[in-house]
């Protein structure tokens, strides 16, 4: 027998999980309006909704936490933070924030105005909205490949060079105070970067003079794909390929909730001391003053603490193979995963699963809420729901170019017989996938309206 992967870890704290009756979900389902966000979570056997802040943190971790100095200014905590950022990342630079959307509100807010375009491989929902918010135009350009479900490529997250260089002529390098480039790429699939994508997009952005930030929430995955599909890096340390990829970016937004494996936290890091200055003011009335951001001096020692461990080879071989493990327990289920597998989660084409829902009835979300009936677990939509929107040039309605379920894998929390069980769960969906409705949404505000919105079934 060949054991698929093994955990290099052991179990030392517990959390009991509950499975609810079939009759119980269909009621919790209803009550939440057919949105699984809106789902108790203790009404969840198997939560993949996300992998943002759900990790287990270290015995290391934990005892750092007791370490954590709570001065307002310039605590010990924040020195240590800073320097675990200099040395994994290498930029001088850094200011905390709760989380990456607050580094991203932060950024945008002191370089993006009303009216101004940014460019990406593609926006993640929350990078999207506070661009959004600004009154600013958050621009895809991704690779044609990353909407193809079926092609195995390497490098399916990379930005479109040609298109970036067709944007900025269209639109003009003075309307595009920033450039950004999202690694791994979390809406297209969690598919990586090519390192040679990241040299590229960022002497495009050079060129131009248009500073470069990297969303990096899962810059450690990416630099794992590179040194396993990039035959160049196959020798060379994770550690040198991460300052590698940093170091052709002026900087970078980070939710330490995914790679450095806090339950809270996220920074801006950066090389330009005036941007300091720039950020500070708005850091100190939203987030909180330049050495806390918004954080416990405790939850700064866990994130450096986990900076190192997220970026431990051994670890990220684990992440890795797990998280393709899954992809293929639900292929044999019969769903048709989108390929090859990402770093922090599998992606299931639901358009193809149920071709005769339309992107308008949202698949998706149909067989989100069918396997939570099944089995109690939550996963969640990346689709129509969450991108649908009018083009500002043509007033047309546009779609999700895939729509996608998220199965979303926290890190150091599930077994392999976790993953056996969704597998199963699959399996008794897809025996009968006809009886699956569509929906339609009956309320959802204007921005971000996957989180909240409010749905019903299509008969
Ligand atoms: C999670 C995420 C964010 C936002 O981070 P939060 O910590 O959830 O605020 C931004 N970009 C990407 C690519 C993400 O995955």
């Amino acid at each position: 027998m060949t054991i698929p992967f093994i955990e290099p870890f052991r179990i030392k704290v517990v959390e009991n999980i509950k499975m609810t009756t079939r009759e119980e979900r269909i009621e919790a389902l209803k009550n939440a309006k057919y949105n699984v966000f809106a789902v108790p979570g203790a009404d969840v056997f198997i939560d993949l909704l996300t992998d943002s802040g759900t990790g287990a943190m270290s015995d290391e971790q934990w005892a750092a936490m007791m370490r954590g100095d709570e001065a307002y200014a310039g605590a010990k905590s924040y020195y240590r933070f800073e320097k675990a950022i200099q040395d994994i990342l290498g930029f001088p630079y850094v200011l905390p924030t709760h989380q990456g959307r607050g580094a991203e509100g932060m950024l945008f807010g002191a370089m993006v105005k009303a009216g101004q375009t940014v460019p990406n491989n593609r926006h993640f929902d929350t990078t999207m909205g506070n661009l959004q918010v600004i009154g600013a135009n958050p621009v895809d350009l991704p690779v044609e490949e990353s909407e193809d479900s079926e092609l195995i490529a390497p490098f399916k997250g990379n930005m479109d060079l040609v298109k970036l260089e067709e944007l900025i002529q269209r639109v003009g390098v003075e309307n595009i105070p920033i450039g950004m480039l999202t690694i791994t790429n979390n809406s297209a699939a969690g598919q990586p970067v090519s390192m040679d994508n990241i040299r590229d997009t960022a002497a495009i952005y050079k060129k131009y003079g248009i500073p470069f930030f990297i969303d990096a929430c899962r810059f450690a995955e990416n630099a794992w794909f590179i040194k396993i599909r990039d035959p160049k890096y196959k020798d060379v340390p994770v550690r040198e390929i991460v300052r590698e990829m940093f170091s052709y970016a002026d900087g970078c937004t980070m939710s330490a909730k995914k790679d450095a494996i806090v339950n809270i936290g996220g920074f801006v890091a950066f090389r330009d001391k005036e941007l300091k200055g720039k950020i500070g003011a708005n850091l100190i009335v939203h987030e909180g003053y330049l050495t806390y951001g918004g954080l416990a001096g405790r939850d700064l020692d866990a994130l450096a603490v986990g900076l190192y461990e997220g970026t431990d080879e051994e670890y990220l071989n684990y992440r890795e193979a797990h998280t393709r493990y899954l992809g293929e327990v639900l292929s044999a289920a019969g769903l048709p995963v989108y390929k090859p597998t990402g770093g922090h989660a599998v992606y299931v084409d639901a358009g193809k699963a149920l071709p005769w829902i339309p992107p308008s009835q949202f698949p998706a979300v149909a067989l989100a809420n069918a396997l939570y009936i099944e089995g109690g677990i939550r996963t969640v939509e990346i689709g129509s729901l969450m991108f649908e929107h009018t083009d500002p040039e043509t007033g047309e309605q546009v779609y999700s170019p895939l729509e996608l379920l998220r199965f979303t894998i926290p890190r150091r929390v599930y077994t392999r017989s976790h993953l056996d069980f969704i597998g199963e769960v699959a399996k008794r969906v897809m025996e009968n996938p006809k009886d699956i409705k569509g929906l339609r949404v009956t309320w959802a505000p204007e921005v971000l309206r996957h989180f909240m919105a409010e749905l019903e079934e299509v008969e």
